[in-house]
């Protein structure tokens, strides 16, 4: 049995196709009685199909596609009406039946619209209303300029006519408005709505069109092509009810954020743009200006358009805010990630006085086995409950990170001494042996912990890593599994060990990078000069300063490599400057074993050779004590290095025991004061004596003087009343990468002349 089946059963495509091919061929017949036939045909084709889409498709809520079932019908009767005053009754009077029943489908369609809206946006309340309201407004301003109000001015014009005449714009407004919400709130990526906004859509612009007959002869003697924006109106609407995709339309949708696509902003636009585009063109066109409400209109649209932007700010920035806590949270456990820890704890050691704090590592022991033979599942949540006792166990104000893998660290402010530390190490550990619960086990497992107090075991972050990861090293090796962080640790095999074995790496891979701080002549404010300082841009630990490293790297003879690194460094920046026109010397520290290399003086010449720099580019710094180690040797060296024309300088001059009679011996010309006592020079007289009586005594032995750790301008005013010749130290400069260079240079010799009043330096500095 076929019967009613056949629209049933008939594919969305059959139907779409069989609609257009008749709707085509009922525009192209002759008017009469047979083309309104066949035009109801496709009307009520149009109710069957929406009703056996509703039946077939089975939406959650079938209530919207009865109401369009409802409305097509209505429309097909008003055609069925129409048809009849027009080539049965052959008087066609307006308004008449007909247009009643036309009319009387908007509201229906409206409440369909607006029920499918509900059903799929439950929970959304306002979303996309402004938007729909700024696009249904400026509409509404064409509609009412083009065609309402000439509609309503032709005061001719029985008023019953022109009520009428203006309810068919208003209420295709009112479609189009219902149409933009339903589209705000149902999202476009859905074929059925598409389809029934392709319907109202085509319904609108015959509508408009045929409205605009009145005043358009041209249209008006072509109306029957209009017809065809009818049908497929009807066709596109049975289509649509037929797609499978109707019944995923009364479905709540999840909710969506309001992203403002290309489209609809470009809509926004043209939307906003409407008023000033009728006024402009009214102005143009010399007619009378529609002022009042268009301008009231397109003050709205202004406002609330301002108003959707406003909150797609907001909206980006909430976004914003996310993505930075994404960035700083380690998915597996929802804990701070190793980044954000260590910038917090930069930011904790990066003040004048920082906060006592305790820094623990814990590392979950076997983790790997862990992993093998439980699964990454399993690993995950025992590392989630780890994450999760670890809170438990630390103070409110603790910050507990993951770190790695089976790496966790925790910041405890309540923590204060090494004691302290030492208990909540013990604490951590026991509680951890205490089963965690998982859904499917119960597992306990075995933790390290290595701990410290900051800032006193770790005045920089990478440092405080660094010997958290050594108390950590210990701890492995002890029976309790807990180490607090002690110096010792460091001169036994810990840390060499640690870090030696990367330090080969480093310096062949380039992780080994030189910092420079300038030298300034206090006379003039003019850099003369840089410190060539090395630094470590560890993997792990971040930025490691010499004190780390360079003891080790003594012990472990890799001195030598180290210099030669930083030396071929700092002459090839010295080199690149100088052709930059930045004429400045650069001063290279050695330590007692280069002073020892029988080959220095041959490295040295032959890395001045290799950028073809003077030797009067190089200073090299050496410690009193290094010269003391074997003086004979030194001296030999020295005068060799002399020879060459390199300048040397006694480095932390003050903190040995050698005299400047001594001194003198050596071949060197320059000292550098130590900043122990350049730092304390203000505030004490002691400090304050040796400086002065140390600058006096060099000028008589024809020393050059360099004051280290000049922290600000009032020392450096004091050692210019002095008559201190050289000044280094954080209130001139810190040391710095050498691309920042050439703008420290500038900016120091911007700054200095005005601090000590003395001319505008100039200097050909290279731009930018
Ligand atoms: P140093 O030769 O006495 O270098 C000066 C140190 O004082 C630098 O520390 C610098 O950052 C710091 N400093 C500079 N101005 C001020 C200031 O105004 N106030 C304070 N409080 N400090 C200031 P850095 O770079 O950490 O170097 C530490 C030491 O490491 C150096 O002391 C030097 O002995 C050694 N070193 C650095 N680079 C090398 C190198 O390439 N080879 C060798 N053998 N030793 C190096
Ligand atoms: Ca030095
Ligand atoms: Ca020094």
């Amino acid at each position: 049995m076929k019967r009613g089946g056949d629209v049933v059963m008939a594919t969305w495509r059959g139907y779409l196709l069989v609609g257009l091919v008749v709707s085509a061929v009922c525009v192209a017949l002759p008017l009469g009685v047979g083309r309104d036939v066949v035009y109801c045909l496709i009307g009520v084709s149009s109710v069957a199909a929406i009703l056996a889409g509703a039946r077939r498709n089975r939406p959650a809520h079938p209530g919207p596609w009865y109401f369009f079932a409802a409305a097509t019908a209505t429309w097909a009767l008003a055609d069925g009406l129409y048809g009849w005053y027009q080539h049965v009754a052959l008087v066609a009077p307006f308004p008449s039946m007909a247009d009643v029943f036309y009319l009387a489908a908007y509201p229906l369609v409206a409440a369909g619209l607006l029920l499918l809206g509900r059903a799929r946006s439950a929970d959304q309340g306002h979303t996309g209303l402004d938007e729909t309201a700024v696009l249904t407004v400026g509409l509404g301003m064409l509609a009412w300029v083009f065609l309402i109000a000439p509609t309503w001015n032709a005061s001719e014009e029985p008023l019953i006519n022109r009520l009428v005449g203006v309810a068919y714009p208003l209420a295709d407004v009112l479609l189009f408005g219902m149409l933009m919400a339903l589209t705000n709130s149902a999202g476009a990526r859905n074929t059925a709505l598409l389809l029934v906004a392709g319907s109202v859509g085509a319904m609108l612009a015959a509508d408009s069109v045929f409205a605009s007959g009145a005043f358009v002869p041209v249209i008006a003697t072509h109306r029957y092509l209009l017809d065809f924006g009818w049908l497929l109106s009807y066709v596109l609407w049975g289509t649509a009810a037929l797609h499978p995709s109707m019944s995923q339309l009364s479905e709540p949708r999840p909710p969506h954020n309001l992203r403002l696509s290309t489209v609809r902003l470009a809509a926004l636009g043209v939307a906003v743009a409407i008023g000033p585009a009728i006024l402009g063109g009214e102005l143009i066109a010399g007619r009378p200006l529609d002022a009042g409400p268009v301008i009231i209109a397109a003050s709205a649209t202004i406002v609330l358009a301002l108003n959707r932007v406003h909150r797609m700010m907001r909206l980006l920035e909430s976004q914003t805010d996310r993505l930075g806590r994404l960035a700083n949270t380690d998915y597996v456990t929802g804990l701070t990630n190793r980044r954000h820890f260590v910038d917090r704890l930069e930011q904790l050691l990066g003040v004048a006085h920082p906060q006592v704090t305790g820094l623990l590592l814990v590392d979950v022991e076997r983790f790997s086995e862990i992993n093998d033979t439980l699964g990454h599942r399993i690993a995950d949540a025992i590392v989630r409950a780890v994450g999760v006792r670890l809170g438990e166990l630390t103070g409110e104000d603790a910050l507990v990170a993951r770190m790695s893998n089976n790496l966790f660290g925790v910041l405890d402010p309540s923590i204060t001494t090494g004691e302290e530390a030492g208990r909540a190490a013990m604490a951590i550990r026991q509680a951890l042996e205490r089963p965690l619960e998982l859904p499917e086990l119960s597992v306990s497992v075995e933790v390290s912990v290595g701990a410290l107090v900051l800032p006193e075991d770790g005045p920089q972050a990478g440092l405080a890593l660094l010997r958290a990861d050594v108390a950590l090293s210990v701890a492995r090796t002890r029976s309790g599994r807990t180490a607090g962080y002690g110096v010792e640790m460091e001169c036994g095999d810990t840390l060499a060990p640690l870090l030696i074995g990367e330090l080969r790496g480093a310096i062949a891979s380039g992780d080994i990078v030189v910092y420079y701080q300038p030298q300034v002549e206090i006379r003039t404010g003019r850099v003369l000069g840089l410190e060539a300082l090395v630094r470590w841009q560890h993997p792990r630990h971040g930025l490691l300063e010499p004190e780390v490293f360079v003891p080790a790297a003594e012990q472990a003879g890799l001195i030598g490599p180290l210099m030669e690194y930083v030396l071929d460094g700092a002459l090839r920046q010295c080199a690149r400057w100088r052709l930059e026109g930045l004429d400045l010397r650069v001063a290279v520290n050695l330590s007692v074993r280069n002073l020892l290399d029988p080959e220095l003086v041959d490295k040295v010449r032959s890395a001045l050779q290799r950028y073809g720099l003077q030797a009067c580019s190089l200073e090299l710094e050496i410690t009193e004590g290094s010269a003391m180690v074997n003086p004979r040797r030194s001296i030999q060296v020295l005068g060799a290095l002399t020879q060459l024309g390199v300048t040397l300088s006694i480095d932390d001059y003050g903190t040995g025991y050698s005299s400047l009679a001594y001194l003198q011996k050596l071949p060197v010309s320059r000292l550098k004061i130590d900043r122990s006592f350049v730092t304390a020079m203000m505030l004490d007289d002691a400090s304050a004596a040796i400086v002065q009586s140390t600058i006096e005594l060099a000028r008589v032995l024809r020393f050059d003087v360099v004051a280290e750790g000049v922290e600000d301008d009032a020392t450096l005013l004091r050692l210019r009343d002095m008559r201190c010749s050289t000044a280094q130290g954080f209130g001139l400069g810190h040391p710095v990468a050498a691309k920042l260079v050439p703008e420290m240079v500038r900016t120091i010799e911007q700054r200095l002349p005005e601090v000590l009043g003395t001319a505008r330096l100039s200097r050909a500095l290279p731009a930018g």
